[in-house]
């Protein structure tokens, strides 16, 4: 199942070509187009095209694909590169953009159009895909085809000049019509599109399609490998064209790789958009996304996405990949990295009998393996709060908490024994009198009765409270947009349940927002980064002790 980065394939043809001298520095990209925010499966991306660099010595560079300005805006900019920072990348020098190079990529579709490689066609976008053919039958040739270089120039240049309509000509290569490869079939090089674009204003009315802008951007930058996701295998012979027919300075080559599908979620930028505009989340971020900035939000860690993308391969198949995975190797890091408290999410009142009202301080180590994670102060108090389901009056043997007569233990702090249940008016029960059995703390009780069972407790008068967010997956189906299925009909109804007064141990109200924490016998949770305050503490969970819904299912 390992895969480290140095048995991919991918891996694999770099290092012939370092071997044979093909390249002598292996160059890669990351190219996202900033139309939304980036998702797991650009984590994906990301970890290969900027692992693979790191490995051998190379480097990665960050390339907006900005070649669509009305769906694109400076915001998505700026969280792509925050959220590739977070995951611990860095790419090589400034952050580029395709519409740097819109000069460039035009002079060379003038370039074509002298070589009698490229015409200006005036087909509407109907009349264009009627003779375009299907993939059984061959196109056939534009009426337009045969126009004059000179023709063409000037009709380019025309449309460059803002002379034409939208839609009424576009520009486009003179390949093949009846190629079996569609992408072959005189493939559209610029379209007419009168819009402001978030980098170069108004300085453009035409704009290049991403098979003519890809691979000559790659070209322009020197970029060795040019790795992208199976859909563009078809376009491959295309990009191969016009790096062939055009006088680039460099000849990169592109490969693909299947993208990363993860079970129980959607990673179309497009479906993410619209969980977002219609509300049926709190936006980008929010930590039911599969979002990076909202994994991040959820307190996923960028150690655990990365081993998680390693631990998935790379490879030439599309196939879906269990989304627990994914949640395996967040558990994993927590498990290992994160400093344990106690959290009661479902308080219940105990009050201690037999004990003083001056409080003790326990001072307990925050990880049972990790002692440079360090020690805190823990109160205990007369009053305390359990969690309601931790006690019963009657029970059978397998339940091991509190149980009236019975013992349990108190996590770090004493053993305690149940005398009685208090109720209300109406029969609910309000309160549990119980006893600490004296010399508990660290040692089993003297007269051998000993506890069952360990569950959480919070010092009633010590503790504060906190809104706690209960996360969970966003679809119950396990392909929530495959096929004709509306994803939206497969959304969790109890994908958070927020929990407006659980009670937290006293240090937990001093966590940075991002810390995470195990909350003993409950599970993950991160201190929320943007509602988290010590006045009004949030967390939200991460993820759960185990796997409920394999055991579930
Ligand atoms: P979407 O389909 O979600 O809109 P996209 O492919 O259009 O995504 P881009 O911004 O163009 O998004 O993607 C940037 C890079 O990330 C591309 O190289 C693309 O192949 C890669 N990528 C996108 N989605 C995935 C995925 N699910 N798995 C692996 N790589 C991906
Ligand atoms: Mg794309």
């Amino acid at each position: 199942m390992e895969d480290k980065p140095a048995n991919n394939f991918l891996q694999a043809i770099i290092a012939r070509d370092l071997a044979n001298g093909t390249v002598q520095e292996v160059v890669t990209r990351f190219p996202p187009e900033p139309n939304g925010y980036l998702h797991v499966g650009h984590a994906k991306s990301i970890s290969v095209n900027f692992g693979l660099a790191e490995a051998n010595g190379g480097r990665c560079h960050l390339r907006f694909d900005d070649t669509n300005p009305e769906k694109e805006s400076q915001e998505f900019i700026d969280a792509i590169q925050e959220d590739i920072r977070w995951l611990g990348f860095q790419w090589h020098g400034e952050p580029r953009f395709a519409s740097a190079y819109f000069q460039q990529l035009y002079e060379w579709a003038e370039y074509l159009v002298q070589q009698g490689d490229a015409y200006v066609c005036d087909l509407s976008a109907d009349e264009a895909r009627e003779y375009r053919g299907t993939l059984t039958e061959p196109g056939r040739n534009s009426p337009f085809r045969d126009r004059s270089i000179e023709e063409n120039l000037a009709l380019l240049r025309g449309m460059r000049a803002n002379q034409f309509a939208e839609g009424e000509k576009v520009l486009r290569a003179r390949i093949d019509m009846a190629s079996p490869n569609m992408n072959m079939r005189d493939p559209i090089l610029y379209r007419i599109r009168k819009v402001t674009h978030h980098q170069t204003g108004n300085e453009w009315v035409i704009y290049p399609t991403y098979d003519f802008a890809h691979g000559q951007e790659d070209a322009i930058e020197g970029i060795t490998h040019s790795i992208c996701t199976l859909e563009f295998e078809d376009h491959r012979p295309l990009y191969d064209w016009f790096i062939e027919h055009l006088p680039v300075q460099s000849r990169p080559r592109q490969f693909e790789f299947g993208r990363l599908n993860p079970s129980y979620t959607v990673t179309s930028k497009r479906k993410l958009k619209q969980l977002v505009d219609e509300g049926h989340v709190a936006g980008w971020d929010d930590p039911r996304m599969p979002t990076i900035s909202g994994m991040r939000r959820r307190g996923y860690t960028p150690r655990a996405i990365r081993r998680f993308c390693e631990m998935i391969g790379t490879t030439r198949s599309d196939g879906v990949v269990d989304v627990a995975m994914l949640e395996f190797a967040i558990r994993e890091d927590l498990n290992e990295n994160a400093a344990r408290a106690m959290c009661v999410l479902n308080p219940l009142k105990v009050v201690l009998t037999n004990y003083p009202d001056t409080a003790e301080v326990f001072t307990v180590s925050n990880h049972p393996s990790r002692e440079d994670l360090g020690e805190r102060d823990l109160p205990f108090t007369r009053e305390i709060y359990i969690d309601a389901d931790d006690f019963r009056e009657e029970a059978n043997k397998k339940y091991k908490r509190l149980v009236l007569g019975k013992r349990v233990r108190l996590r770090h702090a004493y053993v305690i024994e149940a005398d009685e249940a208090i109720k209300n008016a109406a029969g609910e029960l309000v309160e549990v009198r119980a006893r600490v059995i004296e010399g508990t703390v660290g040692e089993n009780p003297a007269d051998g009765i000993k506890p069952k069972g360990v569950i959480q407790w919070v010092s009633a008068s010590e503790g504060r409270t906190a809104i706690v967010r209960l996360y969970d997956r966003l679809f119950i189906d396990e392909a929530p947009d495959k096929g004709d299925k509306d994803f939206l009909e497969h959304i969790n109804p109890d994908s958070l349940i927020t929990v407006e007064t659980a009670w937290i141990e006293p240090s937990l109200a001093e966590a940075v927002p991002e810390q995470g924490f195990q909350f003993e016998r409950e599970g993950y949770f991160v201190a929320d980064r943007r509602d988290h305050s010590p006045q009004v503490p949030v967390f939200n969970k991460t993820i759960g002790l185990r796997d409920s819904w394999s055991e579930s299912a």
